[in-house]
């Protein structure tokens, strides 16, 4: 099969859709991969090494699209992108389509295949390729803390880990799934006093068995998360209900009453966030003051780690990418049914249940 990749397009988006690994495994099974000039090179993967990887480098997406069968991008296509698909394309991205009216009528209009990362599902119902980009967030997000924490942040001016003879920062995660196992793994290895909040006892288990008595866990109520909200230097808001907005479980009121220069880190602001007072901010201005608490709210925060974004994602997308090119989309998705609820838009027809829903659309 043709595979393209254009250079992503969307404001500050620095990630792309294949790397030179991926091509390379593309290539050895037998497959065209032609890669817009300079894709990858504002995260170091030269057009050079792209070529050594066997893609051919093409000078304009326009160029990309009109030789390509499929399409491997990371970020749904922007309105011009979406003017240059047409029916015998095959594309594989996120798509985020639930909000996104006009991009759901181009798709639908452009005859093409279009399967979503977001909606790929795994054997045990969870989310694989947007699973990379929580443990990315997860991750960052004790970086980021740390670093608001700091005085000139506005932050307590508190070092996570304190030193001998010095208390650590105290760190409470709401969310124990992805993105809160993986700032807990974080913040324990940075030193910090981390307790943990969950609603699901099983996912409170696992968390408990792992670390034994090197964290707390808590069940989330109203009243813990009041309670160690305050009493946090560095809260983490990592909860996800599925396909709702997250709710608000830590009130104004609650933060008027935080510690003087703690810090609030909301990860679930893509979902509107899980703190009263969040607002989505973005990494040139990632933070905000309100009542001497030091917000830090950036919906896409994977963004500011690209290079290592782009290689987690395709660590997880490679085995889809090759089984589309391979068998070819339809036999592909036959064969695999978590493949087959990645399919969004399929020749002129919205094929996703809960994108027709919200969009009050003919499913
Ligand atoms: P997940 O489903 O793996 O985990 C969510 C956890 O929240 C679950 O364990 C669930 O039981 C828990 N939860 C639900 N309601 C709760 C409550 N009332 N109190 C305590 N815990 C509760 O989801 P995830 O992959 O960890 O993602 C978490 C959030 O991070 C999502 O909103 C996701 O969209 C977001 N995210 C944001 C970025 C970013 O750049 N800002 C990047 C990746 C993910």
């Amino acid at each position: 099969m043709k595979v393209g990749v254009p250079k992503e397009i969307k404001n500050h988006e620095y990630r792309v859709g294949l790397t030179p690994t991926a091509v390379r495994e593309l290539v050895h099974n037998g497959h065209d991969v032609a890669v817009e000039t300079q894709a990858g090179a504002a995260i170091g993967f030269t057009d050079d090494e792209f070529r050594t990887a066997g893609a051919e480098i093409l000078p304009t997406a326009e160029a990309v699209f009109d030789w390509a069968e499929m399409i491997v991008k990371v970020k749904e296509p922007q309105a011009v992108e979406r003017k240059m698909l047409k029916p015998h394309h095959t594309l594989f991205t996120y798509l985020h389509l639930a909000p996104d009216v006009a991009q759901t009528r181009d798709l639908i209009e452009s005859g093409a295949t279009c399967i979503a990362y977001e909606t790929v599902t795994d054997r045990h119902g969870r989310l694989p390729l947007l699973a990379p980009m929580s443990e990315v967030a997860g991750r960052m997000s004790i970086q980021a803390g740390a670093h608001c924490l700091e005085k000139a942040q506005g932050g307590r001016g508190l070092l996570l880990g304190g030193v001998p003879g010095v208390e650590p920062a105290k760190v409470t995660v709401i969310g124990g799934g992805v993105v809160g196992q993986n700032a807990i793994a974080m913040a324990i290895g940075l030193g910090a006093e981390v307790v943990v909040l969950d609603k699901n006892i099983d996912t409170l288990r696992a968390l408990d068995h792992q670390y034994s008595n090197r964290i707390r866990t808590v069940y989330s109520t109203r009243e813990s998360v009041e309670q160690h909200v305050l009493e946090a230097d560095l809260v983490i808001g990592a909860v996800l209900i599925p396909g709702a907005a997250a709710p608000k479980l830590v009130t104004a009121e609650m933060i008027k009453r935080m510690k003087p220069g703690a810090v609030l880190v909301d990860v679930a602001i893509d979902q509107g966030g899980c703190f009263e007072t969040s607002k989505a901010t973005t990494h040139a201005e990632p933070t905000y003051i309100i009542d001497d608490v030091v917000h830090y709210c950036v919906a896409n925060m994977p963004g500011a780690v690209a290079r290592t974004s782009t290689m987690a994602l395709n660590n997880a997308t490679l085995p889809f990418t090759l089984a589309i090119a391979n068998k070819g989309p339809k036999q592909a998705m036959l064969d695999d049914a978590h493949l087959l609820n990645g399919l969004n838009v399929c020749k002129g027809k919205l094929t996703y249940k809960s994108v027709a829903e919200d969009q009050g659309l003919e499913f």
